[in-house]
């Protein structure tokens, strides 16, 4: 493999790519020559996830830590840079909905969106970037959404998480990209996963999802992979806090 795609040498940590769109992302950046560290709550889903590329042939570790405790970030960041390698490329991936209209929505659910979509990127990143800063070199991108500008009803907590998860790129950016590390977003559109499951299942949001997105239909996991390798990649390297939308046109039609 060669060329400014290339990913070998690299290695990579997914946090929440135990399955959906992170495991999906994990296998392209792992075809495209790049050791991948599967990061999940679960370890059992760690574990069997990165078995599964195993067998493909692919480099698959697993990482199994809660992306919102600071202490178990830290640990195991420290833990996979001594035991597997220095991380070139960080995916903060991991994500979760509480659906709930805003005048009903439970502290618990607003605290939980929060800290699982976005405070977990900054601890994350913050524990990730203290190593690159001194090696000069570095891949941050962060799972952001369609929603975080354009908010639907029942997600405000989500929409609020992913809207600040855009700024904490930008914000990354301009402390860290002297240093030659590049925090780029990818906010996907409409994607079949578990998450989105009760949206598929109702078939009025469903219809509504395909006849509002120009290219309608429903957004793949595998069509995010180009994204991921471009931005995990040397073809970007001057670019920056950036926020790339992959959702089949559907902000322009929203
Ligand atoms: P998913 O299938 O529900 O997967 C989410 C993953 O995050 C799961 O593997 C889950 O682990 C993990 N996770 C949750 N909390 C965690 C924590 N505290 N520590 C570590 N891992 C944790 O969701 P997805 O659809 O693939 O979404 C992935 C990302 O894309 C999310 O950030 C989501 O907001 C974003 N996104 C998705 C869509 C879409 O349409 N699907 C659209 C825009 C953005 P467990 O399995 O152990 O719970």
């Amino acid at each position: 493999m060669s060329g400014m795609f290339d990913l070998c040498g690299k290695t990579a940590l997914l946090t929440g790519a135990g399955r959906g769109i992170g495991l999906v992302l994990a296998r392209g950046l792992a075809e495209q020559g790049a050791r991948v560290v599967i990061n999940d709550l679960a370890a059992e889903v760690a574990d069997a996830a990165a078995e599964t590329l195993r067998k493909e042939g692919l480099d698959a570790r697993a990482a199994a830590f809660d992306v919102t405790d600071a202490a178990a970030v830290e640990d195991a960041v420290a833990r996979i840079e001594k035991d597997v390698s220095p991380v070139d490329i960080l995916f903060n991936n991991a994500g979760i909905h509480r659906r709930a209209p805003l005048v009903d929505m439970p502290e618990e659910a607003w605290r939980a969106v929060i800290d699982t979509n976005l405070t977990s990127a900054f601890l994350v990143g913050r524990t990730v970037a203290r190593r690159m800063i001194p090696r000069k070199s570095g891949k941050i991108v962060n799972t952001c959404s369609i929603n975080c500008e354009r908010p639907r009803p029942e997600i405000a907590n989500y929409a609020a998480a992913k809207g600040g998860l855009v700024l904490l790129t930008r914000a990354m950016c301009v402390e860290w990209a002297k240093y030659d590390i590049q925090v780029n977003g990818i906010a996907p559109g409409y994607i079949l996963t578990e998450m989105t499951l009760p949206l598929s299942r109702d078939p009025e949001r469903n219809a509504w999802i395909e006849s509002i997105t120009p290219a309608r239909r429903w957004g793949k996991p595998e069509d995010l992979i180009g994204a991921a390798i471009y931005l995990s990649s040397d073809a970007s390297n001057f670019v920056n806090g950036h926020v790339l939308f992959v959702d089949g046109g559907m902000r322009y039609a929203l």
